[in-house]
């Protein structure tokens, strides 16, 4: 017998997501010691000091499971936003939160999900692990969103439509009200996700962010991650805000205890620190300007990004600047497995990882 017969055709299709590469493999690789990252979109200031002093003062509860549900985390997170704590879900990363409103709406074989082409490769993933249909179309030319063309795809057997904003990798981000405005054209059965896991950037933030959104209109979810801003990937924290139904269906389908007591105690930790959350701040806020000149000088087209990341077009081939780069200890990420061969997209470092990027790219282009 051929076992391989006994897994599931989607499993067996099944073309697992490509993680930004690591800095042990490069370092062997091209025998370097010193590598930078700029490919996944992490905090460059790395983990705040009041948050590891949290970690370590709580290391010792690790024999302990953690309170099911999270409730001390869903409060912090409630005070913090000014909201009910009963409309916030905790999830291992907001990748489990995706994963779960997958599987709690759509119907293998029958319902659909909708989002823009390119988009977060987990969304179709996840559907497609599920055995669901997933429908997509273009963005616009310069990566806006085109509203119109997302409503064709949505029939009575859509279940859910994705839209990330500030997008991933583009950095377009579309206000709340564009957003607000698009939701009112949705048919009553499906729900409007709003993955915000780079909102944090976006400024005017008041303006883009959509935090009150489920509150007025109980067919709107957002998702946030503690990943990228405050510094947490390694511990895999996210969030959802969303209807109590829809919360409550999720707490009870979850698997118990999916956030682990130190990212709970983390995630507290990293909302009260201010400090840390500011210095991020600046620190994108200054990268992202001086990146955008500096590679700008160098005949690079790059997009207006309103997230911790720029996506760029260099002038010769993507493949080749990459290749380059990593050859420098430099990892950033090519867009191929987006379907965007020609473009590349950088994380903001610190200053002196940016400087060195923009003195590596100088050399490669010239
Ligand atoms: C990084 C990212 C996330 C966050 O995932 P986690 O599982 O919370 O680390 C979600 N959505 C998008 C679009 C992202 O880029």
């Amino acid at each position: 017998m051929d076992s391989k017969t006994l897994i599931r055709p989607e499993v067996r299709e099944f073309e697992p997501y490509t993680p930004g590469l690591g800095i042990d493999e490069i370092k062997q690789k091209y025998g370097l010691n010193n590598i930078i990252k700029m490919a996944s979109n992490e905090n460059p200031l790395g983990l705040s000091p009041f948050v590891q002093e949290i970690i370590k003062n709580y290391a010792v509860q690790s024999f302990r499971y953690p309170a099911a549900n999270n409730p001390e985390l869903c409060n912090g997170i409630g005070r913090y936003l000014d909201i009910d704590p009963a409309a916030i879900f905790c999830g291992n990363g907001s990748d489990e939160i995706i994963d779960l409103l997958i599987r709690i709406t759509a119907a293998p074989g029958q319902n659909n999900i909708v989002a823009f082409e390119p988009c977060f490769s987990i969304y179709k993933l996840q559907a497609r692990l599920c055995g669901v249909e997933f429908r997509q179309t273009a963005l616009n030319p310069d990566f806006t969103f085109d509203f119109d063309a997302l409503l064709k795809l949505i029939d009575h057997n859509t279940r859910l439509v994705f839209l990330t904003n500030p997008d991933n990798p583009s950095g377009f981000a579309a206000t709340k009200d564009d957003i607000d405005h698009f939701a009112a054209h949705l048919p009553p059965t499906c729900f409007l996700v709003i993955d915000e896991a780079y909102i944090d950037f976006a400024t005017p933030f008041s303006q883009y962010s959509c935090a009150e959104l489920p509150f007025k209109n109980k067919q709107i979810a957002v998702l946030r991650t503690f990943s990228k801003m405050y510094g947490l990937a390694g511990l895999r924290l996210g969030y959802g805000i969303l209807s109590p139904v829809l919360a409550d269906y999720l707490r009870r389908v979850r698997l118990p205890f999916s956030v682990n007591i130190l990212a709970e105690k983390a995630g507290i930790a990293a909302l009260q620190d201010t400090t840390f959350q500011d210095m991020t701040l600046a620190i994108i806020d200054k990268g992202r300007k001086k990146l955008n000149q500096e590679l700008k000088k160098l005949n690079c087209r790059v997009y207006p990004s309103q997230a911790n990341f720029i996506m760029l077009k260099p002038p010769v081939s993507a493949e080749k600047v990459f290749e380059e780069l990593l050859s420098r200890g430099i990892i950033i990420r090519p867009l191929k497995s987006y379907g965007l061969p020609d473009l590349l997209r950088i994380s903001i470092g610190t200053e002196r990882e940016n400087q060195s990027l923009v003195t590596a790219m100088k050399e490669i282009l010239s």
